[in-house]
């Protein structure tokens, strides 16, 4: 379209020094080079300097498009600036949208949406062709060419109030206003009484200070019951609130709300009530296009950081959170403002080159595009978060489509829509709970214990097909709430998860979205993204995630675990007593005179002592008292009692602690697992570890930015073949793995797993705390919080726990393990594994005593032959043979050629008869 005539175009102006309190925020430059950039401006209220939702709301929509039209290889891009006013005061803002102007020039202006300011805006725009985008409601007698208006025309929105309370068939209402553009809402409904005189009406307005009791106590006396509430959403709440301490919300009454943001106000305190609570919306905050949108800004959010934020004090303030509830009309509108500036554009752009150049407010000149643009801009078609946008030739939206909400338990419910063609209450209210008729669609997926098939030789049909936990909670849900249900298996089978690129949801919770299925239930976990999009019902079971893995391994039996009960150090020192304590004994014998005693007490008179303790003899005298059998000889001086006395003692200790704690090293065997927590999977690489990839415990790792949980996702990502399993196989691959895998999964299914595979265990805590809940669609004909209501009963009656314990423990093999765990904890008898080596140690005793012997024998025949002069065989074959003749027990003493007692040397024994006689071979002389 070519230009207007008469318009003139601006030379360009020298740029002006930057103001100081100019509040630009920021400039985007043109993203390629050849890219034609188009500057747009944002003046928005704002009172408290920080970051608003409609400047997150004006900066997204302007990267989107900008996004759009890289991607279809468009040379346009948009620049922005956003200002902050203050005040609503109409000379601050023509300075600032002037002083804009003359500096860089703007293509469009958006805002600001508070009059007076606003007008004035909208003059200045329209003396120098340039469009003024509005998104708020405006008297449309002022409307000026160069405006165009997103906002619900006025005139339109109060033909919908009035349709609704013909609808309603209110005889007599009360309208309770709050300002002047209240009343230019109200036109239509304040016109009701004149048309049909069945209608009586009063009209009252709020007072400005917030105190409404009297007011409302004013329509109470009047025994009016329906009342039409006209004030800013901000307000609803008090009046509300207000109006339930006088007792007016009850069944009594009704209310109609015109405020379109109905949505963003707290209403959870009357949706018991009983009262009639109704009103219109533009926007609906579960439609999955709103919630994507505001997901999406809100990711982009939090990858840029707060980085918009002034770089003034008060801009430090806490960060915005952006929710799809709290998505007001006036920013989803100006949202859709900028696609609509962005679709003129590109219809416009091709025959034209639209340069921006800076004008002066004070000259004469006129942007030359600017009446092209508006043009195009009115006529725009197309749909936004708003609905349908379309202009009349005035640049006014007065073809809109409103939803007719009503406040229920769960919240707002769509009961129907309402557009200047007509009406239309697609939906009903929900019927009462003892309604017969409501069938609900059950999605579900195939996973033991919550839905499983019936096992059976008949071939069954519908919902026969199924048990398990879940079953059996619909079941009773369905009996307390009256309906019917059809069960079906997800096509996907996975609970969903959002694509990300598309962030259409998969599995089960896209069912639900997409209308296919009312609810969904499974081991379902209530998660914040699932709960954007889907109501839940309050938790039916508690869990965490925790790690399977397999049972530690038994160690084997040691042969010398008799050993055990004390460390090696211990021993270490027993030994070094043992030999101390010996030592001492000899040297204490050999300094006491009192250890010195005759060698026979018959013969007192000989002129030779002996002590007994030699040092053999003190080493036997130890060990002795070491093993608790005592010795034949005893101390006799005080000092070497006393060595003796400590040393029994010690060895009482010893012993007593030795025998105490070999039972239990005997019996009990040793577990080793290499693993006992999520920590030390995280620090080692050779057992791998995985989760169900679509699942709420991917999403736990996905989303963690705590270390080590971060780090093991990287892990999980970077391996080749991957460990993501579905749940069943990965059990099934832990079992199998021996040792190699780990897999984490939810401890509910842990617990009924390891009560069933009795290799597998459960390690380490949980990491997170969690429940599953029965996700419900808008579209479901019983509501989250009915549900909710039976579910809460079924808790406390123990209905729930039964079921639970019905299924993990009872049902289907349960406690399997448990009984081959009693088996195994029986106290069984030791085995030779046991205790072998205490006969190891036996037999190398005997052993080095058989030696020992051999070598004694060998020594006294050799010594004996040498002193007989006979040849040592002959006389080992006489000793022999009478060794192994086994016959009697004494053995003739063998004298000596030349007798001399004195100078025995070999151990003798006294005969019966008093004599000394050689108790072995020993009875040697010295020739
Ligand atoms: N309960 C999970 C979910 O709802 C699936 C199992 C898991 O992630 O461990 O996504």
């Amino acid at each position: 379209m070519p230009p207007v005539r008469g318009v003139r175009t601006a030379p360009p102006l020298p740029l002006p020094p930057l103001p100081l309190l100019l509040l630009l925020l920021c400039v985007v430059p043109g993203t390629v080079s050849g890219t034609q950039t188009i500057t747009i401006g944002g003046f928005f209220y704002n009172a408290n300097n920080t970051e608003s939702l409609r400047e997150v709301a004006f900066r997204q929509a302007i990267e989107k498009v900008n996004a759009e039209a890289e991607a279809s290889r468009r040379s346009i891009a948009f620049a922005y600036q956003v200002e902050r006013l203050s005040t609503t005061n109409s000379l601050p803002a023509s300075r600032r949208v002037c002083d804009a102007l003359r500096r860089v020039g703007m293509a469009a202006i958006f805002g600001p949406d508070l009059e007076p300011a606003s007008g004035h805006v909208q003059s200045i725009c329209d003396a120098k062709a340039i469009p003024h985008v509005q998104t708020h409601m405006r008297d449309t007698s002022v409307q000026k060419h160069f405006s165009i208006n997103l906002h619900p025309h006025p005139g339109a929105l109060s033909k919908a109030y009035a349709d609704i309370l013909e609808m309603n068939h209110w005889p007599v209402f009360a309208v309770l206003y709050e300002d002047n553009e209240s009343l230019l809402r109200l036109q239509q409904v304040l016109k009701l009484p004149q048309f049909d005189n069945q209608f009586q009406m009063s009209v009252r307005q709020l007072p400005a200070d917030g105190h409404y009791r009297h007011v409302l106590k004013s329509v109470m006396d009047s025994k009016v019951r329906h009342v039409v509430l006209d004030c800013s959403a901000g307000h609803v709440h008090t009046v509300l609130k207000q109006a339930q301490q006088i007792g007016m919300i009850t069944s009594e009454y009704s209310f109609f709300i015109t405020s379109l943001d109905l949505h963003t106000v707290d209403l959870k305190d009357f949706s018991y009530s009983g009262a009639n609570i109704t009103g219109l919306r533009l926007i609906d905050p579960s439609d999955p296009k709103i919630i994507m949108t505001v997901r999406e800004w809100r990711e982009r959010q939090r990858e840029q950081g707060v980085t918009r934020q002034l770089p003034s004090a008060s801009s430090a303030a806490s960060p915005l959170t952006i929710h799809a509830r709290s998505l007001k009309t006036s920013d989803a509108l100006l949202y859709d403002a900028v696609h609509v500036l962005a679709a003129a554009v590109r219809d416009l752009s091709t025959p034209l080159d639209l340069s921006v150049t800076p004008l002066d407010c004070a000259g004469e000149f006129m942007w030359a595009h600017g009446d092209s643009l508006i043009n195009y801009m009115r006529m725009v078609k197309q749909d936004g978060l708003t609905g349908r946008i379309e202009f009349d030739a005035e640049g006014r939206r007065t073809f809109f489509s409103l939803d007719v909400v009503e406040l229920k338990e769960s919240g707002l419910v769509r009961l129907g829509s309402w557009s200047p063609r007509g009406s239309n209450m697609t939906q009903r209210a929900r019927p009462a709970v003892q309604d017969q008729n409501r069938t609900v669609v059950i999605t579900t997926i195939l996973k033991d214990p919550y839905t499983m098939l019936k096992e059976s030789s008949i071939l069954r049909k519908g919902n026969d097909r199924f048990e398990g936990i879940c079953v059996d909670i619909i079941d009773e849900l369905s009996k307390e709430l009256n309906f019917n249900y059809s069960f079906h298996l997800n096509p996907d089978d996975t609970p969903g998860r959002p694509n990300a690129k598309t962030g259409k949801w998969n599995g089960m919770i896209g069912e639900l979205l997409e209308g296919n299925a009312h609810m969904a239930i499974t081991d379902l976990t209530i998660t914040k993204s699932r709960q954007e999009v889907v109501d839940f019902t309050m938790q039916w079971l508690s869990l965490g995630i925790g790690l399977l893995y397999t049972k530690p391994v038994r160690q084997p039996p040691n042969l010398f675990s008799f050993l055990s009960p004390l460390s090696l150090e211990v021993w270490i020192y027993i030994a070094l007593a043992y030999l101390g304590v010996s030592v001492l004994m000899f040297l204490l014998a050999r300094f006491t005179p009192y250890e010195w005693d005759h060698p026979h007490p018959c013969h007192l008179n000989q002129d030779v002592l002996e002590n007994q303790f030699n040092f053999l003899n003190a080493l036997w005298f130890c060990i002795g008292s070491l093993v608790q059998q005592g010795c034949d000889f005893l101390p006799k001086a005080v000092s070497t009692r006393m060595v003796a006395g400590s040393w029994w003692f010690f060895t009482l200790i010893m012993v007593s602690s030795y025998t105490a704690n070999l039972a239990a090293f005997l019996t009990v065997e040793t577990l080793v697992s290499p693993i006992s927590s999520a920590e030390d999977l995280a620090r080692q690489t050779e057992i791998k570890y995985g989760v169900q990839e679509s699942g709420a415990t991917a999403q736990f790792f996905r989303g963690s930015r705590i270390s080590p949980f971060d780090k093991m996702w990287s892990f999980m990502e970077s391996q080749e073949p991957s460990v993501f399993e579905k749940t069943r196989d990965g059990i099934n691959r832990v079992s199998t793995a021996a040792g190699k895998y780990a897999y984490f999964m939810e401890s509910s299914t842990i617990e009924y797993t390891i009560e069933r595979r009795c290799d597998l265990t459960q390690v380490g805590g949980l990491l997170d705390n969690k429940g599953y809940g029965i996700a419900v669609s808008k579209w479901s004909p019983v509501s989250a919080s009915e549900l909710s209501e039976i579910i809460l009963k079924m808790q406390e009656d123990g209905r729930l726990q039964r079921l639970k314990t019905l299924w993990w423990k009872n049902k289907k093999e349960g406690g399997k393990c448990l009984e081959q765990n009693a088996k195994k904890g029986s106290v069984s008898a030791l085995t030779l594994k046991n205790v072998g080596g205490v006969f190891v140690c036996l037999m190398c005793g005997v052993a080095l005593a058989v030696v020992q012997s051999c070598l004694e024998f060998i020594w006294a025949v050799r010594n004996q032959a040498a002193e007989e002069n006979v040849p040592f065989a002959s006389e080992a074959m006489k000793e022999l043979s009478f060794v192994f003749r086994f016959r009697g027990n004494t053995k003739p003493v063998r004298r000596p050629v030349t007798v001399d007692e004195d100078e025995a040397t070999i151990p003798f024994s006294t005969n019966s008869s008093g004599q000394y006689a050689a108790s072995g071979y020993g009875y040697t002389s010295r020739s």
